[in-house]
């Protein structure tokens, strides 16, 4: 009786979504926020039968057939119910096959739709069980077509023509490889990875390398621990011809421990060239906290793509180069940084420690990550000018197309648009308008501390900077991240005055402004009808658009 019911009301679940479309996250510039697919709908919505349990470890255990570019593994998934469960969902990509799903020794049925695979169990598992189940499953799972952007696996050779493998998966949703509750805000409080591949190969994971273990078939496993909670995009595999870089980084009279992964040939350079992980981390616990995974460690592992921030095994494919990396030449680094590695290494406080409690709401990984890139530069070379120079140097990546913050429970990755240029941007003009630099920087340190391993949204955001300023910026929020305008000055000078006014902004908009009268600054307070000054004749003024983004207009009288 108890399973007939329960086959109904997910019958009724599954009926209740219409769509038939299946279409993942778009790449490119994006110029509108994509239809809510029946797939997505399924990821994206805590619905009752994943709302129900909260995982607490996973532990993967994943053979590789490189030849065949496919994989055959098993992932226990243990958790606690949060209410009495006859049915829940987990998540594997439809194109991946599932032999069996065991509980208690016992096959159990399942239903699977898109990428929603129902576990419907033999008996009630009632509230506050700590219960587990394993899924034994197999197939090729998806290549990527542009790492990290539209992620999957990268089945690639080395210079010397031997097999290099790695992962991307943020936005495709760790679904595509391994079986999981495949929701932002579901981390397991540790993980472990068994990944089993050919013994002339290496095989890295996150966390700690717990044992290497040879197998019958010329085969090797290699036993990684997480022993933190962490996203399930996060979690990864590099396969190649590795080797390990040591390095320490010394911090309170205590040694952590930083073990790179390099291709052989690389051994030298990697050595050399690694060392700026320390300084970007040293800069980031200054600004944003304590680095929250030492217990994992940290690491880079060189990968055959551009890069990825997977918590504490960031990985890196920019070349070894600070000018003519792949992505050097487009993100000014003047010379001091490769970006690769401070950009994905910031990512372990924005993304990976703080998380967006949707990723609707993800330019807390990225704008806020791009933003901090800009404090590095000032805090490095002691200059203000030069973080306005960086901040500068992207805007002309903006779009304002869509809103950076998109709609909830759609798994809607808002990973293209204005999520990175213009949260980077939206954040430069909040300090400018906040005007008070030691507030700005306890706002950005305290959000990030009071909110470690933890998930968050636009508005905690802005609580916080209620909560040091005193002032409600929501005006500001919604100008900025719900709508796509960008606000307009519009101007006009006369002989003995200068006149103002917001245009292309919401009724609610009051963000002072800051100009340049004849060299002096002065702060107004625009709004929507024009305001003057007087001035001298001939009065030379500036809108300070290098500290906030908007759009200066001269208004031909
Ligand atoms: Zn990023």
């Amino acid at each position: 009786m108890k399973k007939k019911y329960s086959i109904l009301l997910m019958y009724a679940f599954l009926v209740a979504c219409n769509s038939d479309v299946t279409n993942d996250r778009p790449h490119g510039s994006q110029t509108d926020t994509p239809e809510l697919t029946r797939n997505n709908y399924l990821m994206g919505f805590l619905n009752e039968y994943r709302s129900s349990y909260d995982v607490t470890y996973y532990d993967i255990n994943i053979d590789f057939d490189i030849e065949k570019k496919s994989i055959d593994g098993f992932v226990t998934i243990k958790a606690k119910s949060l209410a009495d469960i006859d049915t829940l969902q987990i998540d594997l990509a439809k194109n991946l096959s599932i032999t069996k799903i065991i509980h208690e020794n016992s096959s159990v049925e399942y239903y699977r739709e898109q990428d929603a695979v129902m576990v419907m169990f033999n008996k009630t598992i009632n509230k506050d069980t700590l219960f587990d189940f394993t899924v034994h499953y197999n197939g090729k799972p998806q290549g990527a077509d542009n790492p990290p952007w539209s992620g999957g696996f990268t089945w690639s050779k080395d210079k010397n023509d031997r097999d290099w493998v790695a992962v991307s998966c943020e936005g495709e949703g760790a679904r595509i490889w391994w079986p999981n509750k495949d929701h932002i805000t579901e981390g397991p409080d540790s993980v472990r990875m068994a990944f089993t591949v050919p013994s002339n190969l290496v095989s890295v994971g996150n966390g700690q390398l717990k044992s290497v273990v040879n197998k019958e078939g010329n085969k090797t496993t290699y036993e990684w621990f997480v022993n933190n909670p962490i996203n399930n995009y996060n979690i990864s595999v590099q396969i190649g011809n590795y080797v390990t870089v040591q390095d320490t980084l010394i911090k309170d009279s205590r040694v952590h421990y930083m073990d790179h992964y390099v291709l052989d040939y690389n051994e030298e350079v990697g050595k050399n060239y690694f060392l700026q992980a320390k300084e970007v981390i040293r800069f980031y616990e200054k600004y944003f906290g304590e680095y929250q995974w030492w217990d994992d460690g940290y690491k880079l592992i060189e990968v055959p793509y551009l890069g990825m921030e997977h918590q504490s095994a960031v990985t890196y494919g920019n070349g070894f180069s600070i000018y003519n990396g792949l992505r050097s030449d487009s993100w000014p680094m003047y010379g001091v940084m490769d970006p690769l590695i401070i950009h994905e290494t910031g990512h372990e406080w924005f993304g990976n420690s703080v998380t967006a409690i949707d990723p609707t709401h993800i330019w807390i990984h990225e704008g806020l990550q791009v933003y901090s890139e800009a404090l590095y530069f000032e805090d490095k070379f002691n200059s203000y000018p030069v973080s306005v120079d960086y901040m500068k140097s992207i805007r002309p990546r903006i779009q304002n197309k869509i809103p950076i913050v998109g709609p909830e429970n759609e798994n809607y990755w808002a990973l293209n648009g204005d999520t990175y240029m213009k949260g980077a941007w939206v954040m430069h003009t909040l300090r400018s308008a906040i005007n008070d630099d030691p507030v700005w920087f306890e706002i950005l340190k305290e959000f990030m501390i009071e909110n470690a391993k933890g998930h968050v949204s636009t508005e905690d955001f802005f609580l916080k900077v209620q909560e040091k300023t005193g002032v409600d910026y929501s005006y500001f929020s919604e100008q900025y991240f719900y709508s796509p305008n960008q606000p307009k000055l519009e101007y006009y000078q006369t002989n003995s005055s200068f006149h103002f006014r917001w245009n292309n902004v919401n009724d609610n908009f009051i963000m002072p402004m800051d100009l340049l009268v004849n060299g002096i600054t002065k702060r107004v307070l625009p709004n929507q009808e024009f305001q003057s000054f007087n001035i001298t004749q001939h009065s030379t003024i500036e809108i300070m658009d290098w500290k906030f983004y908007v759009n200066p207009k001269e208004i031909v009288q």
